[in-house]
């Protein structure tokens, strides 16, 4: 980790699903850094706003329509960009959905190919088209918003665990490839946040009722005050809040107390069903 932080003033900052959540509050927060931020999601007229709003305040944005699952649209977001400012110094790969519910009963190009496609294979496509340019350069910061999912594979989120750890695989190997080269990766792993996130999850109504027994839940800012904060003092691997880190530990070295926590649950909430 670095000792002085890294100013963040003029860095050109791509983030994908900045139209709500953490990519929008960490879209503003760049910018107050003095950040030029690309805003990419579906929403374009999300994307607008955020863009006037930082300009309103003096900072500079741009809004890219982009579906992650359409390659020509992560090319042409990548391009634009690179059209523009010749540079991406930091890409935030943070476009996200969720799906919460049993197994069995998810929809197979809903639940499963596509949030493996949104979540996994999309992240990796754009930072395949991204890369290049900061090799070229020598310089450059990958964060990729995993999850604690993604460290942790609870029952009902079997679809969004593999999506997430697959993430967290593809962060940890993409690391130590490119790190000789001067490009740092980031992963980041929050439990649950108060944003947009669970009315767009199928199987909301289990999502908002499991959530409610995870205790308090992380507000959309912290997360992006986190996300600026690993930006200016790059690191490996940040798990938010520190109290879900004793689960990782516990997931790592002890996977058989999880295996029984995660039966019981998984009894108690099937009865329940
Ligand atoms: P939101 O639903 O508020 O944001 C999700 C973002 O992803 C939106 O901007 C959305 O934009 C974008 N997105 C979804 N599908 C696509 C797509 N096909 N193409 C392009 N963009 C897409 O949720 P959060 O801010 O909470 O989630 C952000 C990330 O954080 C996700 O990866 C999520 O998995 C992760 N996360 C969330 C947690 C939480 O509890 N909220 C906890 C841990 C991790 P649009 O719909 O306009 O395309």
């Amino acid at each position: 980790m670095n000792i002085l932080p890294i100013p963040l003033k003029d860095k050109v900052v791509l983030i994908t699903g900045a139209s709500s959540g953490f990519g929008e509050d960490a879209a503003w927060l760049f910018a107050q850094e003095g950040c030029r931020v690309v805003l990419a999601a579906r929403r374009i007229d999300r994307l607008r706003n955020l863009a006037a709003k930082i300009q309103d305040a003096g900072g500079e944005a741009i809004a890219v329509p982009m579906d992650i699952v359409n390659t020509d649209e992560i090319d042409n977001m990548v391009q634009t960009t690179i059209d523009l400012y010749d540079r991406i110094d930091i890409l935030f790969n943070n476009a996200g959905i969720g799906r919460v519910g049993w197994f069995e009963q998810h929809e197979p190009d809903r639940d499963i190919d596509l949030l493996i496609k949104v979540n996994l294979i999309g992240s990796m496509r754009v930072t395949r088209m991204v890369l290049p340019h900061m090799l070229a350069r020598r310089e450059g910061h990958i964060i990729n918003m995993s999850s604690v999912a993604g460290l942790t594979s609870a029952p009902l989120i079997a679809s969004y665990a593999a999506s997430k750890n697959g993430l967290r695989a593809f962060t940890d190997a993409l690391r130590r490839e490119v790190y000789p080269f001067g490009i740092k990766v980031s992963g980041i792993y929050p439990g649950p946040a108060t944003t947009e996130f669970g009315s767009h999850v199928h199987g909301g109504n289990t999502y908002s009722s499991i959530r409610s027994r995870l205790g308090p839940r992380l507000s959309s800012e912290q997360v992006a005050r986190w996300v600026i904060a690993v930006a200016k003092r790059p690191r490996r691997t940040l798990v938010i809040p520190w109290w879900y880190q004793p689960t990782v530990f516990l997931e790592r070295y002890f996977p058989r107390l999880t295996d029984w926590g995660s039966y019981l649950f998984s009894k108690i909430k099937h009865k329940l069903d």
